[in-house]
């Protein structure tokens, strides 16, 4: 059978590697971890940085395509891969959404709404990013942040000039949105151009980590017609390849602005493991591989927990013993602070999430029991 390989060995990999292993596929992914999550389900190659020339060669000779799950690929090591085999998502979607500059500056000049940013190389530009947006305002750094790390709200200018001579430049500043709520859509695009979007996800942060993710969101039909439609939109105009999550904002006015874009299956599309006959994950290696793009249909209404940390084990018992409930663990030998383990979803008739027949009792006292268990 072919082979895909899989930049990336953490569960995103994981999971991507489990799916395509149902399609039949042989799986080989290349991590920079010794015990990453996806060498317990395929073929591994350990590397100690994502640009060993030697190493990427001797990987793409070994498979028959590439896609990723991790987006910190050098633009070098991308050139390696992309000369020796297809590279799906692309090299350039990558370099957009690696950084947050060029990502929204790439979305601005598509007519995508953003929230109002301003770069931010070095110190000398706060001035005006301050002026500019307005306080608050939020600092991030342009690469490699997750999970809110890397990010600073700046309240006022005496927390800007305390801070302004340690920040970790080069940074983006952004305007703070007062958001109603935060969406994400989940949308696999092949190479044909054929567009597939999963319901759109209602997610909530606990210390800057997803929390809680609601699939159908609880917004308007019109509303959510638009989130589709935006997302669709970022695919075609990044010429997309497989699979993208799209974030965004719902303003106090009812508006969407993006807030980013990641190339590759998301924590937020994790309930559609349980609720779409077609997840997140087979979708990606379906655009990937050039299959066959159906509708994703979702069977049922969901909600997606993470487990976080030690809590996170804590969780497990209480979760195992809970009709309806999917557990997803992702193999991790160490159990730290803040550390993604795990998620559980919850699965509720269409039409039914949270909001009607007692279902909220039901999912309070779920979610209650993980919590504090
Ligand atoms: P992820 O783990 O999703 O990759 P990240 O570290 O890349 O997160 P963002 O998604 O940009 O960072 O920000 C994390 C969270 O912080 C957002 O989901 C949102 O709750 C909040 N946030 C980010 N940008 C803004 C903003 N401009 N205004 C208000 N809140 C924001
Ligand atoms: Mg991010
Ligand atoms: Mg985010």
């Amino acid at each position: 059978g072919a082979t895909l390989g899989i930049i990336g060995g953490g569960q995103l990999g994981r999971m991507s590697a489990m799916a395509a292993a149902r399609l039949g596929f042989n799986v080989h992914i290349l991590s920079a971890e010794s015990d990453p999550p996806a060498g317990d389900v395929a073929r591994r190659t350990t590397v100690g940085a994502y640009d060993d020339p030697e190493i990427l060669r001797r990987f793409a000779e070994s498979v028959d395509a590439i896609t990723f799950e991790f987006e910190n690929i050098s633009a070098g090591g991308l050139d390696i891969l992309s000369s020796l085999r297809p590279v799906h998502p692309s090299g350039a979607i990558l370099a957009i959404s690696q950084d947050r500059v060029r990502e929204k500056s790439f979305l601005a000049a598509h007519d995508i709404a953003v929230a109002p940013f301003h770069s931010v190389p070095d110190r000398s530009h706060l001035a005006m990013a301050a002026e500019t947006l307005g306080f608050p305002f939020l600092l991030k750094t342009t690469r490699f942040g997750y999970d809110g790390k890397g990010q600073f709200r700046i309240a006022d200018r005496a927390m800007l000039e305390a801070l302004e001579a340690e920040l970790p430049y080069p940074l983006i500043a952004e305007g703070y949105v007062d958001f109603a709520c935060e969406l994400s859509v989940m949308v696999a695009r092949n190479a044909l151009g054929a567009v597939q979007s999963f319901a759109v996800t209602e997610n909530q942060h606990k210390d800057g980590i997803l929390d809680l993710s609601l699939a159908p969101a609880r917004i308007p039909v019109d509303l959510a017609h638009k989130a589709q439609d935006l997302a669709r939109r970022v695919a075609g105009a990044l010429d997309l390849i497989g699979l993208l999550g799209v974030e965004m904002f719902v303003t106090a006015q009812g508006t969407l602005l993006v807030n980013e874009i990641a190339p590759r299956p998301h924590n937020s599309g994790h309930w559609t493991m349980d609720a779409c006959v077609v997840d997140q994950f087979e979708m990606h290696i379906r655009a990937v591989a050039g299959l066959p793009l159906p509708d994703p249909y979702r069977h049922s209404d969901a909600a997606m927990k993470n487990l976080i940390g030690p809590q996170g084990l804590a969780a497990c018992p209480p979760a195992l013993q809970e009709p309806g409930l999917a557990l997803h663990l992702y193999g991790k030998s160490e159990w730290r602070e803040g550390r993604k383990m795990g998620h559980v979803n919850a699965l509720f008739p269409l039409g039914a999430l949270p909001g009607s027949y007692g279902l909220e009792e039901r999912f309070d006292r779920l979610f209650s029991r993980i919590e504090e268990p």
